[in-house]
């Protein structure tokens, strides 16, 4: 039997209803002649409630329990969607991550895969089930433990069972109708896209476009898994949505094909650094050994403000996910009393937004950034930091000007033309 993997996120399963209608699509496809293998989210909202109960329960969390909590949503729409089907005289049932078993690594709330067995779920199309109703977002550790996968993890476990069981397409569907040049809930004018290059794609979500999780779009490109981003609220036909697929398949692609944004960046400066060879290791050790995750990083020279001291100096500025300012601190802090380096003050910022634009032309055209730049100081929008890599240009900036930053680039780059 052809297989399919239809993934629905938290607002297509947010009630009965929406999740009548997901089994509805679910049914067409069985009725075309599919097996398929449905990935449920927790009901919208739900998630975020877990994680606010886990902390207001616990500050420091045990991230095993943490784990425990935030996966269970996921478990309830499981098995309201296999009842849904059942009702519709599909047979069907739900799976929780450790009955398949999911095995991921013990990263608690960030785990990775490491093997999906299809043996349990194989056995059940055999007997004639054509539904496999798996939770999303969870998995198994080696020790036994329920694991999660981050945030907006359900597309992963998409991806990572298309490929496992070779699915003819993995389709995700979600509250919009494919991936857009930008969030279009930030601008009016974003426009959908038929393809994104799995490269870009990768880069809009890693910087901040949450239509799909950084790591599915990792895993569709390293096991060329046909990947599809489609509507749950309209009729989906074969030319629906938007292909992630390989570069080749697009025929023609702009300097800028897309616009992304992350709000809840922070900004922290060492300053007046002691300039020695190992002092950023020393400071970024610190960091990852706290788990923060770090960004961009910019190193500048201080000035000296003794011309007497010879000692050189330098400003270690970089941004971070807001939440994680409290252990960064901490961990600078600590690091910096076992003598491990010095600084004069540690200056921090948490309202900045971090604003990209990303295209695969960007390799072979001079000038993206001084158009970007040019746009932004168009709207008098200060630049707080700025990294590259080979197709994308991020920059920080205050928060207050994010929604303007997307919106002005997104004219600059012409993204509202085909
Ligand atoms: P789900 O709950 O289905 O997983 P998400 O909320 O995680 O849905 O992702 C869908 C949302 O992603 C959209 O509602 C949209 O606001 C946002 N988004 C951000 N950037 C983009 C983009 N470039 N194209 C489409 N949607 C985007
Ligand atoms: N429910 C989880 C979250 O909200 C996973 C997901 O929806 O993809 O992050
Ligand atoms: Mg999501």
């Amino acid at each position: 039997m052809p297989l399919l993997v239809m993934k629905f996120g938290g607002t297509s399963v947010a009630d009965l209803a929406r999740i009548e209608n997901a089994a509805k699509k679910v049914q067409a496809e069985v009725e075309r002649g599919y097996d398929v293998i449905v990935i449920v989210s927790a009901m919208s909202g739900k998630t975020n409630e877990l994680v606010g109960w886990v902390e207001q329960t616990s500050k420091l969390y045990d991230a095993r329990e943490y784990d425990a909590v935030v996966s269970s949503g996921e478990n309830v729409t499981a098995g309201l969607m296999a009842l849904r089907l059942q009702e519709m005289g599909i047979p069907a049932r739900s799976w929780q991550g450790w009955q398949v078993p999911i095995n991921t690594t013990s990263a608690h709330g960030a785990a990775r895969f490491v093997s999906i067995p299809r043996d349990n779920i194989d056995a059940k199309f055999r007997e004639g089930f054509k539904v496999a109703v798996v939770a999303g977002f969870q998995g198994l550790s080696p020790e036994g433990r329920i694991t999660t996968l981050g945030r907006g993890g359900s597309d992963t476990t998409a991806v990572a069972f298309a490929a496992a069981f070779g699915a003819e397409r993995c389709d995700i569907y979600t509250d919009v109708d494919g991936v857009y040049t930008t969030d279009p809930r930030i601008s009016p004018k974003a426009r959908k896209l038929d393809k994104i290059a799995f490269e870009e794609m990768l880069e809009l979500a890693s910087l901040g476009a949450k239509v799909l999780q950084t790591r599915s779009v990792e895993l569709a490109m390293r096991y060329k898994v046909r990947l599809r981003v489609v509507s749950s609220f309209e009729e989906v036909t074969d030319n629906s949505g938007t292909l992630v697929c390989d570069e080749d398949e697009i025929m023609e692609s702009k300097v800028v094909s897309g616009v992304a944004y992350s709000r809840d960046e922070a900004k922290m400066t060492l300053l007046k650094v002691e300039d020695r060879p190992g002092v950023a290791a020393a400071i970024f050790g610190a960091l990852a050994d706290a788990g923060v995750n770090v960004d961009m990083i910019v190193q500048n020279i201080s000035e000296l403000d003794n011309p007497d001291d010879k000692r050189a100096h330098t400003d270690m500025t970089f941004s971070l996910p807001t939440n994680q300012v409290d252990r960064a601190k901490k961990a600078i802090e600590e690091a910096a009393a076992a003598g491990k380096f010095a600084f004069s003050s540690l200056v921090t910022d948490t309202d900045v937004a971090k604003v990209s634009v990303v295209g695969i032309g960007m390799r072979s055209q001079v000038g993206v950034a001084a158009r970007m730049f040019a746009a932004l100081a168009a709207e008098n929008v200060n630049i707080k930091v700025i990294t590259t890599s080979e197709i994308k240009i991020s920059v920080l900036i205050d928060r207050k000007y994010m929604e303007l930053a997307v919106q002005a680039l997104h004219d600059a780059f012409e993204l509202d033309k085909a």
